[in-house]
């Protein structure tokens, strides 16, 4: 009896002595995870997908939000959770954001930015304890420091670069998107001083080489693609004289039809995974539904992309599926089964809640917990819900969400305290930043 008595103890303290995992967290849980997460505010984060800027700074995205869009529930600036977020960050006065409350933050956020100048951003940072976080932007202002804001720049726009009447009128979302796409081929063009596109096909690709090469001597350390808002994400698999051929026909003028268009672009992305490979560029890739009513859910799948990910052509390609294919999180995880592609999760945890992001990434945590990586997508959405605060709400629902699946975890008897410390710090720093060696630290 006393035994058993002592073997009942045993195994609630440490269930993982007996080698069995258990399917609920038994009554430690709520004592690991308040043990955890003060060890998890300490870990400096790697934020691994952001657009830091100011709201009148158009740079902040190659891209725009198209108007009035259907913004899901925790985004919307109804969110009671962004007095919170001015709290902690701006020492935000009032309970509510009513117009005039709300004017205080914007008069406080001015004020601060006259005062600290370009260190504003990097004092954000710091508030949040990251260390570093990516910058995704269209070009990078002086505002912010290179040393807190490695620069991952946009590959999409050498996709779109004959007349594009058919392709901008598809829907009025794309007549948001497409003429930017055209405005950001132009900024390429200029840097590289083109005044028109190349006759030939091959002094095209060149032009392409260059862009990425000068970016990456300016300090780019990713090329980016939001391709899913434009096109289908599934890309065919054409031969380099099919591509000559459209472009032939249409660098001077014309408007191509869908599918010689896709044919053109189907070679122009398998290009620039192919050069992201050569120049050690990884690739990032938007694979989450996204903004705007005609997103295709469907068409930009993540699914979508298995030939891509999975042909040894690509093998020395870096590839991060950037928001992890949410809401296909669960089945995306085991794309991250091939050695070169990675898991960011940035964007989940500020459109789920923690519980339910909780839940999504102990399942990634408990599939292939090295190749998952931390991104807040912060954004300036307007002047009162900023960037600022979208990095505030990333970073604490993945800390709490983090220890809260780890905390299960270990109750659970799945791992032990210091395996779920180490799964900690890959997750927030260690894995993105070995994505990148001697350029972030
Ligand atoms: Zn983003």
């Amino acid at each position: 009896m006393r035994l058993i008595s002592i073997l009942l103890v045993l195994s609630a303290a440490s269930p993982i002595c007996f080698g069995q995992a258990r399917p609920y967290p038994g009554p430690d849980v709520k004592e690991i995870y308040n043990r955890l997460l003060p060890q998890i505010e300490k870990i400096p984060i790697f934020d691994h997908h952001a657009h830091p800027g100011f709201a009148d700074d158009p740079d902040v995205d190659a891209m725009a939000a198209p108007p009035n869009y259907s913004a899901p529930l925790r985004e919307r600036d109804t969110n009671p959770e962004l007095v919170a977020a001015s709290k902690a960050l701006f020492g935000y006065p009032y309970d509510d954001m009513s117009p005039e409350h709300a004017k205080w933050l914007i008069e406080k956020k001015a004020q601060l930015r006259k005062e600290q100048g370009n260190a504003y951003w990097s004092n954000v940072l710091d508030k949040l304890n990251i260390e570093e976080g990516v910058a995704n932007r269209a070009m990078m202002p002086d505002y912010l420091d290179p040393k807190r804001f490695p620069w991952v720049f946009f590959a999409d726009s050498f996709m779109w670069p004959f007349d594009n009447e058919k392709e901008t009128n598809r829907n009025p979302d794309e007549k948001v998107y497409i003429p930017l796409q055209e405005k950001m081929l132009h900024r390429w063009m200029q840097q590289e001083n083109l005044k028109q596109l190349p006759a030939n096909f091959d002094d095209y690709l060149k032009f392409i080489t260059s862009v990425l090469e000068d970016n990456q001597k300016k300090g780019g350390i990713a090329e980016k693609f939001e391709v899913a808002y434009f096109r289908p994400m599934k890309f065919g698999d054409p031969t380099k004289e099919q591509a000559v051929a459209v472009y032939k026909k249409y660098a001077r003028g014309g408007i191509p039809a869908e599918s010689e268009y896709r044919t053109f672009q189907d070679f122009i992305f398998r290009y620039l995974v192919t050069e992201g490979g050569r120049l050690h560029l990884p690739v990032h890739i938007h694979t989450a539904v996204g903004i705007g009513d005609y997103f295709s859910i469907s068409e930009g799948n993540i699914m979508n992309l298995e030939n891509i990910l999975k042909d040894p052509r690509y093998s020395s390609t870096t590839f991060v599926m950037i928001h992890g294919g949410y809401p296909l999180e669960r089945t995306a995880i085991w794309l991250a089964a091939a050695k070169n592609v990675y898991m960011d999760s940035s964007l989940m945890e500020v459109v789920m809640y923690p519980g339910a992001f909780k839940d999504s990434l102990k399942q990634w945590l408990e599939t292939f917990p090295d190749k998952v990586t931390f991104g807040t997508d912060s954004f300036p959405y307007n002047d009162a819900l900023g960037a600022e605060e979208s990095y505030w709400l990333g970073v604490v629902t993945a800390r709490t969400a983090l220890a809260q699946a780890l905390a299960e975890m270990i109750s659970e008897g799945e791992i032990t305290e210091a395996k779920a410390l180490e799964f900690a710090h890959a997750y927030l720093h260690d894995t993105a930043v070995s994505l990148y060696p001697g350029k972030v630290h």
